[in-house]
């Protein structure tokens, strides 16, 4: 797209002379989705536990540190980048999980977004009623506070692809992604028990298609691409 087709498409004026339009391209409303997943799996006969670490695992059973224990034919370990030393002793690979902060900023526009625009190491999208800043990455952070500059930071990097008026719309976050070392998902079996972890930067796209090949393979298919195997950092 020329500069003014891409003005068509995304509301107003964007500092770009082309871009690629992408016709599927969606936001995930993360909070929301969380609370439909929940009942979701819950309506299934899931049991959703919340504020419950566990101290003990193995290939099938976990234990709580108030001692509740639960038991399954398989155990699967998805814990971000939060695993403790019982976890990363059942499987070591969740050790080489890597924290990165990530800021976001809601921000107001002059004419409301209508196509999510991702340039220059920043990105605009829609979710919900809000337009979403997003994101940067500080590798080694565990803490969440909002860091004035980093949101200034995002602030002059949208100002300048956006140059029409955009301000902050009065809130910011953080969230701790789970970097792996090259990026890539790890999704397989780890010493006894099974690891969906380390999904990086694009951990809501992928946990459908992650669900889906460790769903498959603890029902008896086969086992995860050796593109994503644990083994590959366990050496
Ligand atoms: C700033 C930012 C931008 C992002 N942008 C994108 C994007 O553009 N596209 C995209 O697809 N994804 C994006 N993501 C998502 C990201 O890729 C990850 O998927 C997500 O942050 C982490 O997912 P997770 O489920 O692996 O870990 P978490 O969300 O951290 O979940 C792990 C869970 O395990 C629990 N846990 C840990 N240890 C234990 C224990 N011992 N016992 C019981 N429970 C335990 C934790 O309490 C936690 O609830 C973004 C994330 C951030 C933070």
């Amino acid at each position: 797209m020329t500069r003014a087709e891409i003005a068509k498409r995304a509301g107003f004026d964007i500092a770009l002379d082309h871009a690629a339009f992408v016709e599927d391209e969606a936001v995930a409303n993360t909070l929301p989705l969380l609370a439909a997943l929940t009942e979701e799996v819950r309506s299934l006969g899931a049991l959703v536990r919340h504020n419950a670490d566990v101290a003990r695992v193995d290939g099938h059973s976990a234990e709580t540190f108030e001692g509740d224990r639960y038991e399954g034919d398989a155990v699967l370990l998805a814990p971000g980048v939060w695993a403790n030393a019982a976890l990363v002793e059942a499987a070591p690979v969740l050790g080489r999980v890597r924290p990165a902060k990530g800021h976001l900023v809601a921000v107001k526009t002059s004419k409301p977004l209508q196509a999510n625009v991702h340039a220059g190491g920043i990105y605009l999208a829609r979710r919900g009623d809000e337009t979403v800043l997003g994101s940067t990455l500080q590798y080694d952070r565990y803490e969440r506070g909002v860091e004035d500059e980093q949101v200034q930071k995002l602030m002059a990097a949208a100002v300048s692809l956006a140059p029409g008026p955009i301000a902050p719309a009065g809130r910011a976050w953080t969230g701790i992604r789970p970097m792996s070392p090259d990026g890539w998902p790890i999704i397989g079996q780890s010493k006894q028990v099974l690891v969906a972890a380390g999904h990086s930067r694009q951990g809501w796209l992928l946990a459908p298609l992650t669900a889906e090949i460790i769903a498959a393979h603890i029902a008896g298919g086969p086992a995860p691409a050796r593109a994503f195997a644990p083994q590959r950092f366990e050496t």
